[in-house]
């Protein structure tokens, strides 16, 4: 039984009553973030534990159910949601890999215009363009990234470039970290076969394999001990892995801590320990989603092929277009129709072809609280919204398709000859349109003060001698593309800086 600390990776079989650890650095959570700064500490010959609520995985123990992967894999068993002036869905990991462990895999490099406006207006003077090519460099090797070939992508996929074509709209193949992936479409519910490179197979696997690090699986971090705006230790509950009810407890005493709890665990941990007031919590963005199912007189099996394969770039009108595939059970959500028709469409889902809007939300405002998430689409976030529907409704036309129909309560089955501008229309209410959102950020931006930002260019919490944040969280703005390669960035930087200050 473990007491103390040990290397390698630790679940609650292993556990003794009460653990108590001593460790040059704790992370709080192994996602992305959490995963990418304990590499960066431990090759710098540090000693560090990682504290994971949720479980380990092996590929060979995924199940390609919504069931099973929600009960597993997601926060809240897969019911997060956030209320504003709509519901919005908004799913995220747990388990050691975070939410790489049921993410798509899709990797874009920062845009640089946004690197530059962090700089500019957050002074975020670490991220440099040539400290992130090095990062993406170091991340594009580790992950293997990689763009699938077209017999992997399948006609979901293929058809949706097609009709992208066909109207001369720029788009490419996604770039993804699943080198070995046989377009079995199941990346949302973990990949059984090990071809996706998450966090735990990855920069958590160099951590692990250089000696340095301790990886304790179903280890929720709750309370926190402080002297003199220093944190002397972080403790906890070690978790029955099914319940989650508690078994035991642990502690933990480090020379500094980093938080990769997510955009949500991040500034609800800070919120409910009284370590920081507003601004943690506040500027919560998540680039709102929403999706769209085509109909073609032809097999298309939307369910085999790369989960998300191609996209169409109109970063200039505020969105990119994703294919995705939903399973069956997940689908049906998405058909906003009258239940004679949804059957109908339910029917023939062999025949058709899925694609959604992310939208790079500007003025939608959002807020984690301790117990809540609030989140009101923007008016103009809303019209890109739209703008991005219409879009690809008449991409899927280009293609050939016979109708498409939207989460759109009221918009209806929609076919070719349909004036889309009359059917969906901009002034739509939120709560109106199903919307999903996979990437929350934003939460404990980084900046130049404390009264508008939550951590330095160091991602040190202002005030704190030694508490640091490496999540989506220190995103000073909304990014605009699939954020787990900036994530693994951050990371890697906030974990270097942590290195400095210890060493
Ligand atoms: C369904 C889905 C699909 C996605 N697809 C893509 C994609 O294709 N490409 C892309 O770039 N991005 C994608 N993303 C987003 C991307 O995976 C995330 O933005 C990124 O992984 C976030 O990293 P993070 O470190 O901030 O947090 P996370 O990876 O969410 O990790 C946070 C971890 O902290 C743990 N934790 C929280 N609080 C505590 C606590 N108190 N104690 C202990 N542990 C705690 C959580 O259990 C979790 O494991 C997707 C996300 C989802 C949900
Ligand atoms: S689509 Fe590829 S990466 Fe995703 S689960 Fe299937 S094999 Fe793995």
């Amino acid at each position: 039984m473990i007491s103390t600390f040990q290397t390698g990776r630790h679940s609650a079989a292993d556990y003794d009553s009460h653990v108590e650890i001593d460790v040059d650095v704790a992370i709080l959570g192994a996602g992305a973030g959490g995963c990418a700064a304990a590499a960066a500490l431990t090759e710098r010959g540090l000693r560090v534990a990682v504290l994971e609520e949720g479980s380990h995985w092996q590929p060979h123990q995924f199940q390609p159910s919504s069931i099973w992967a929600f009960r597993n894999l997601y926060q809240g068993r897969g019911t997060r949601t956030a209320q504003g002036n709509g519901l919005l869905a908004l799913p995220g990991g747990r388990g050691v890999g975070g939410s790489t462990l049921i993410n798509s895999a899709i990797c874009f490099r920062t845009p640089p215009s946004v690197l530059a406006r962090w700089r500019d207006e957050s002074g975020c003077e670490r991220f440099t363009d040539a400290w992130m090519n090095e990062c993406f460099d170091r991340i594009w090797e580790t992950l293997g990234v990689t763009v699938n070939p077209p017999e992997v992508q399948k006609d979901n996929n293929r058809i949706f470039k097609l009709g992208a074509d066909r109207l001369g709209l720029p788009g490419d193949w996604l770039a993804r970290a699943a080198p070995g992936c046989v377009g079995c479409g199941s990346c949302q519910q973990g990949c059984e076969i090990g071809a996706k490179r998450s966090a735990d197979r990855t920069f958590l696997g160099e951590a692990v394999e250089s000696g340095g690090a301790g990886v304790y699986a179903n280890a929720r971090v709750l309370g926190v001990e402080t002297s003199r705006g220093r944190v002397i230790a972080i403790g906890g509950h070690t978790l029955d892995p099914h319940t989650e009810a508690a078994r035991g407890s642990f502690r933990v005493s480090a020379r500094h801590y980093i938080l990769a709890g997510g955009a949500i665990g991040t500034p609800r941990f800070l919120l409910r320990n009284g370590l920081y007031g507003s601004p943690a919590g506040d500027n919560l963005r998540v680039h709102p989603t929403s999706g769209m199912i085509a109909r073609f007189d032809h097999d298309i099996k939307p369910w085999t092929g790369v989960t998300q394969g191609y996209y169409v770039d109109q970063w200039e009108r505020g969105f990119l277009l994703q294919v995705y595939n939903a399973p069956p059970d997940q689908a049906w959500l998405q058909v906003a129709l009258p239940p004679a028709e949804a059957v109908q469409w339910m029917a023939n889902l062999r025949r058709s072809a899925m694609a959604g809007v992310v939208v790079h939300d500007e003025d939608s405002t959002g807020q984690v609280t301790e117990d809540g998430i609030e989140y009101s689409l923007g008016d103009n976030d809303r019209r890109v919204l739209f703008d991005g529907l219409r879009t690809a409704a008449r991409i899927y036309f280009a293609a050939g398709a016979s109708a498409v129909v939207t989460g759109v309560q009221g918009a209806g089955t929609i076919d070719p000859a349909c004036n889309l501008d009359e059917t969906l229309k901009d002034g739509t209410s939120p709560w109106q349109i199903g919307l999903y959102a996979a990437h929350p950020m934003g939460t404990c931006r980084m900046g130049r003060s404390p009264a508008d930002s939550v951590v330095d260019a160091d991602g040190r919490v202002w005030g704190w001698d030694n508490l640091h944040i490496a999540d989506t969280s220190v995103f000073p703005t909304s990014l605009g593309v699939n954020p787990q390669v900036t994530t693994y960035a951050v990371g890697l930087t906030v974990g270097t800086a942590v290195a400095g200050r210890v060493g």
